[in-house]
């Protein structure tokens, strides 16, 4: 039986998505064996115009990291989308644009000017901005173009499978690949990730009836190390973030962050999530609340760390 090809790219990602696919262990022997890599930038040399050159559909699957927030994302987005046969969004900021969305609550100016001008640290006497085209005695640079609004891959062409997380744990890598190599993989459309039930589910924390008179940052509190951290007032995205991880961040005294995304059959994990803490709030007085409420330091960007571009508002309205 051929071997199949399969690529892995990095857009508008931190990299470690691509170091979680080696977190599969002594199995990167069996896809040796069933599978030859094509194109991986981050580990070997094959350029561009080496996927430029190749057939349409050539490549069986392309593991698709990163979210697309400038034009050369999406031109790889695009070119890898037309040479493979499967494309999967592999982790968070591919499949809901994760922390590199967070940029959805301003636009590219802003954030050029923040890096560029408004740091402690900058000293950019000329106000010099990056430019996407400059011309030097040799000849014309260019830069990629920021985009105003990040996107997940599935915003910009079609996507066959998604791998949540950030990143994905090894036993959702394992998943997709095993179902690669195997031929036997999920409807599609799938997200490919163990049962998808909350983190709640796997959480060996104790549970009882949530009721929260005060909401905390981590650093403020030493949490009962058995009891459920949402009834302690930590901010816990486990009741609204689908399973998989087996609750690795609760169990070692973290909350939840929600980076395995909304559960099967919810649109928008962040308004799932906010009406989950608003409904454990105890308290019916309406200034009492709103003291309660202002516990919360960064409401959006708790509930939406990882899903504002996936999200219903999907950014925020802002000046252009
Ligand atoms: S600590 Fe978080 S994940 Fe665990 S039961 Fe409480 S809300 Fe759910
Ligand atoms: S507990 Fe939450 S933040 Fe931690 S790995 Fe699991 S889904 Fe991600």
């Amino acid at each position: 039986m051929p071997k199949l090809k399969v690529a892995l790219y990095w857009a508008a990602s931190c990299g470690g998505c691509e170091i979680a696919t080696l977190a599969i262990g002594e199995r990167i022997l069996q896809l040796a064996e069933a599978a030859d890599i094509v194109f991986w930038p981050v580990a070997i040399d094959a350029k561009y115009k080496d996927v430029e050159e190749m057939e349409d559909g050539s490549i069986d699957a392309c593991l698709f990291n990163g979210a697309v927030r400038n034009s050369e994302n999406e031109h790889m987005a695009r070119l890898l989308r037309q040479k493979s046969k499967i494309l999967i969004a592999y982790g968070s900021c591919a499949y809901e644009g994760c922390i590199p969305g967070l940029a959805n609550f301003f636009n590219a100016r802003a954030i050029l000017e923040c890096a560029f001008l408004e740091t402690a640290s900058t000293d950019n006497g000329g106000k010099t901005l990056p430019q996407p085209k400059f011309n030097v005695p040799e000849g014309e640079l260019d830069l990629p173009v920021l985009y105003d609004t990040v996107k997940t891959l599935a915003q910009v062409v079609d996507v066959d499978y998604s791998v949540p997380g950030c990143p994905p744990e090894e036993s959702a890598t394992w998943m997709a690949l095993e179902a690669l190599i195997s031929g036997k993989l999920p409807p599609r459309g799938a997200v490919i990730a163990p049962p998808a039930t909350a983190v709640c589910n796997d959480c060996p924390r104790i549970k009882n009836e949530k009721k929260v008179r005060a909401f905390h940052r981590t650093y403020e509190i030493v949490p009962d190390p058995d009891k459920c951290l949402l009834e302690q007032g930590l901010l816990c995205c486990g009741v609204g973030t689908r399973g998989g991880c087996g609750a690795l961040c609760p169990r070692a005294g973290m909350p939840c962050t929600g980076c395995y995304g909304p559960v099967e059959g919810v649109r928008d994990q962040g308004s799932h999530l906010l009406s989950a803490w608003a409904s454990i709030i105890d308290s019916n007085d309406p200034d009492e609340i709103k003291n309660i409420l202002d516990g919360i330091v960064d409401p959006a960007g708790s509930a939406y760390r990882y899903s504002l571009p996936a999200s219903m508002i999907n950014r925020a309205r802002v000046k252009p």
